[in-house]
């Protein structure tokens, strides 16, 4: 099979790190017979510097054109004067209004060999953690009316968190088949205690509940779910949730897995998804070789398996990492002592040897 892949390396560590990722890729298609073209498309400050502008009309339409897009990072030191609306990071949300992608997937996955890096007690992390985050991305109160007027206690301003039934439903499905694929667990996290919004977004979540016996699924109002994420992490298979509660949840849950080098994530909607490592450019390591190249391989295996139903290609890439840190190759971020230094580049040579194992 030919399948067509925007590639938006972007700023920074950006391009160091998705160019490891093309290898894999290549390599993939090597050993399972299927050809990665790659359309190589500007967006973020390198965009700014050549039309001025984060996100040009070509960016969008050969994303929309593309299976899938995989991007690397934007921003920097060198654009951080400019206004909000000229700034990198506007390439991401225009991507992700002109795809429709409206289902952000966060896995929050703790390596074995890497549970030192957990900042949780031992006895904690000792139950694994290997949780999926299905967070809401174009509705809520990040996009609801807002405003500001004067009132007697002086200026006040307000911003609405809006759900409409058939938002909340798409993303419910969405989580429920990724529950049915995994620990068949899904915890639905909301404030039905106190918002009318969440009332509905529950409400909704349970009728679509209906369609999936095999899924068991619980309700946690967000405070309680913030405290069990570092009491018991281990209860979680797949969360879904709201923008702004998936905003702050996913952090969390990054967090308590160790390095931000190792966490990739996916982006969904009607077309064709949009795959990028959770961290941002590190201007402090571009051009170092010192960048961990792991969240956006993983990215990588995320989009083979989301975008292009390829589930053993992504197994074999997921497999090849987990075993280059079982044998104790650590770039810089997650070194630790007795184990094996290595920079962006080497790491990726021995993932890519791996690959070729059966
Ligand atoms: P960052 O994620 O770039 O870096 C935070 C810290 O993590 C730094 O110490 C960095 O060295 C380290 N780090 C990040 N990625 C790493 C990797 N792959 N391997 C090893 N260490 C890694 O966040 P920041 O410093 O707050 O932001 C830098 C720039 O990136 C800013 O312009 C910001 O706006 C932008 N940003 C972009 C995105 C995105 O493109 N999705 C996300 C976050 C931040």
């Amino acid at each position: 099979m030919s399948y067509n892949i925007a590639l938006a390396p972007g700023d920074g560590i950006g391009p160091e790190v998705t160019a490891q990722a093309v290898r894999v890729l290549n390599e993939i298609g090597k050993r399972f017979g299927h050809e990665f073209k790659f359309t190589e498309v500007d967006a973020g400050g390198v965009a700014l510097d050549k039309y001025g502008e984060p996100l040009p009309e070509e960016t969008v339409k050969i994303c929309k054109d593309s299976d899938s897009v995989l991007l690397g990072a934007v921003g920097g030191w060198k654009w951080d004067v400019l206004p909000g609306d000229k700034r990198p990071e506007r390439a991401l949300l225009g991507l992700r209004q002109a795809l429709g992608l409206y289902a952000n997937l966060r896995p929050a996955l703790l390596f074995d060999a890497l549970k030192d890096a957990c900042p949780l007690r031992s006895d904690i992390a000792a139950g694994g953690i290997d949780i999926m985050i299905v967070r809401e991305l174009t509705g809520g109160i990040y996009f609801g009316d807002r405003g500001r007027k004067q009132t007697d206690l002086g200026e006040a301003a307000w911003d609405t968190e809006l759900y409409a039934w058939d938002e909340v439903t798409r993303i419910a499905e969405t989580a429920f088949k990724l529950a049915e694929k995994r620990r068949k667990k899904l915890t639905n996290v909301d404030k039905a205690n106190v918002l009318e919004s969440s009332r509905l977004w529950r409400a909704a979540v349970l009728e679509v509940a209906k369609k999936y016996p095999s899924v068991e699924l619980d309700h946690l109002y967000v405070d309680n779910a913030t405290m069990q994420l570092i009491r018991e992490p281990g209860r979680f298979d797949v969360i879904v949730t709201t923008n702004m509660f998936g905003d702050i949840i996913s952090d969390e849950a990054s967090q308590i897995t160790g390095s931000i080098g190792m966490l990739p994530s996916a982006s969904l909607g009607a077309g064709g998804g949009m795959y990028e490592p959770i961290h941002g450019s590190a201007p402090d390591l571009a051009g170092r070789n010192a960048a961990n190249p792991i969240a956006t391989i993983l990215s990588a295996a995320m989009l083979l398996r989301h975008s292009l139903s390829l589930e053993e290609e992504a197994l074999t890439v997921e497999n090849a990492v987990k075993a280059v840190i079982n044998d104790g190759y650590r770039t810089p971020d997650i070194m630790s002592e007795g184990m094996k230094p290595v920079g962006t580049t080497e790491m990726s040579d021995l993932i890519i040897n791996k690959l070729s194992v059966d």
